[in-house]
């Protein structure tokens, strides 16, 4: 078995590892990333789009698994989206060199000031605000649409039809953020360059516009010289040793998911960026496996960000529509947060099937109540989550007034085209939790009953943050690494 010995390891390449990487780089830091996806970049492998699933769709699957109209079979690849699956609940995941970047809708949403004060009281929040929400920003390189071009776009009427519909039914509406170069689409709108979001590429991949991770933190923190990314790694355990350093045991596979080479690799101080689900597995498994210790707030405080997914048929189709051809990037939101009785965000979500669907899909983000536990059940060496529909019910109620009122205003049934019964409560694109900033951690990040060891991605937050998370994680991990750098922790 092949053994290296480094100073800093961080595993996973997502938001809080980027992040990781690029300030302890420019700080000097030498690092080693350990990565269980592939680096689409340097493989050169284009992305497949949703009407033609291919290698990026699934993480070593054989049929596809969007969150519906799954009809395809494919040849196990590792793939940049993996699905969990749990009794009540799915969540959807990134593997690669980027992480959730790759797959997601690149929605970049700076949350509510009044419920970041409430679900982070002891965090600076002021701060927050005037320094690592726009320094977040400007690095993931977050712009909007422009307004003519969203009027005038025909890939767009699904926002437009859902806008004029949310007023008619007394919503307010929102423009939303994102990653996604507008100036790019309106080149591919006009064809002078490769299309992407308007050749229906997302969730497996964009191939062109898309600022993710690989285009922002990560390149930054390869151009210092400072920086290895080993791909195709995975973290299997990790042991704490007499002297307080860690040996992390890792599998290199190749594309088809077959073992290569066992490692070990031993590190003085180690970062866990591996994501909510990912992280968690790691602790909890060490745990079990290994005797690792583990604070007993770790598994405590997960949720699933209030996401729940909801649609609407038109009664009459042709009169209606969202257009056969649709953007695969939202740019519209409904935002109901300050009504008492039902609080929630949605994104007016594109269905881009190619066909007019006369469907109306909604990703619902509401309050998490009820906070969910994780677990490790040893025997089938995989994570369990105490996760139920008790868990869902006020967010379901919701879902439920929304779409009642929204048909009340303008015709239309629940979709039962998407979900069984028109709802879609196990959907989960959004965990969060389980190693809570301040509670799992010390005030920055670093793991309690720990010396150099440290949590820095979605688990840090408790459950809930009202909006898409991914700039909530980047400023969060911005702030920890930013601290425990001038605190010395890796000096
Ligand atoms: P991740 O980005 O999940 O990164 C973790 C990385 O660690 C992954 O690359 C994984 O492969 C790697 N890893 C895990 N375990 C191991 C191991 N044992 N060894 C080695 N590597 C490992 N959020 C938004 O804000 N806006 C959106 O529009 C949006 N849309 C989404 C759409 C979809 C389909 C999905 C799935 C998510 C979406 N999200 C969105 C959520 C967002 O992408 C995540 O919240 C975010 O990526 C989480 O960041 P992270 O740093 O916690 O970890």
């Amino acid at each position: 078995t092949e053994n290296t010995d480094v100073p800093i390891i961080i595993i996973g390449s997502g938001y809080g590892g980027a992040v990781s990487a690029l300030r302890l780089c420019e700080a000097g830091k030498k690092v080693v990333m350990l990565e269980m996806g592939l680096n689409w970049e340097k493989a050169g492998i284009p992305f497949s789009n949703l009407l033609k699933p291919g290698k990026s769709s699934a993480w070593l699957k054989k049929k596809s698994i969007a969150p519906f109209m799954n009809i395809f079979s494919l040849t196990p690849f590792t793939g940049i989206l993996d699905r969990l699956d749990f009794e009540h609940i799915n969540i959807w995941v990134g593997r690669g060199v980027g992480g959730g970047s790759l797959v997601n809708g690149g929605m970049a949403v700076t949350p509510k000031e009044s419920y970041f004060r409430e679900v982070f009281p002891d965090l600076d929040a002021e701060k927050f605000y005037s320094h690592y929400f726009p320094l977040v920003r400007e690095e993931l390189k977050v712009n909007v649409i422009d307004e003519q071009f969203l009027k005038d776009c025909p890939y767009y009427k699904f926002t437009r039809v859902g806008e004029e519909e949310a007023h008619k039914a007394g919503f307010k509406t929102m423009r939303v953020p994102n990653v996604y170069d507008f100036k790019y689409m309106e080149k591919e709108f006009r064809n002078e360059v490769p299309r992407s979001a308007l050749n229906t590429e997302v969730i497996y991949g964009n191939n062109y516009g898309k600022n993710s991770l690989d285009k922002t933190y990560l390149r930054k923190a390869l151009e210092t010289g400072n920086l290895e990314i080993l791909d195709l790694h995975r973290v299997q355990t990790i042991q704490l040793n007499d002297d307080k350093s860690y040996t992390l045991n890792v599998q290199q596979i190749d594309t088809s998911g077959i073992l290569i080479a066992d490692k070990v690799f031993n590190c003085k101080k180690l970062i866990l960026s591996a994501g909510t689900m990912g992280t968690l597995q790691l602790l909890l498994q060490s745990h079990a496996e290994n005797n690792f210790p583990v604070h007993e707030k770790i598994g405590k405080k997960w949720g699933n960000n209030g996401n729940f997914m909801t649609g609407r048929n038109w009664v009459k189709p042709l009169s209606g529509g969202t257009g056969a051809k649709q953007s695969t990037i939202p740019v519209g939101g409904i935002d109901n947060w300050d009504d008492p009785e039902h609080p929630f965000f949605t994104e007016i979500a594109p269905l881009p099937m190619g066909m007019d669907v006369a469907t109306a899909l909604y990703l619902l983000i509401n309050r998490v109540d009820k906070k969910g536990e994780v677990a490790y059940n040893k025997a089938s060496q995989s994570l369990t989550l105490n996760w139920d529909e008790s868990n869902t019910a006020k967010m379901k109620e919701n879902a439920q007034y929304f779409i009642r009122k929204m048909n009340k205003a303008n015709g239309g049934t629940r979709s039962h085209l998407l979900f069984n019964n028109g709802f879609g409560a196990d959907i989960c694109y959004h965990p969060l939790g389980g190693c809570v900033l301040g509670e799992a951690t010390n005030e920055y990040g670093k793991l309690k009953d720990h010396e150099n060891l440290y949590v820095l991605d979605g688990s840090l937050i408790p459950g809930t943050i009202g909006v898409n998370p991914f700039v909530t994680i980047t400023a969060i991990a911005e702030y920890c690494i930013e601290n425990l750098i001038k605190q010395n922790e890796f000096a």
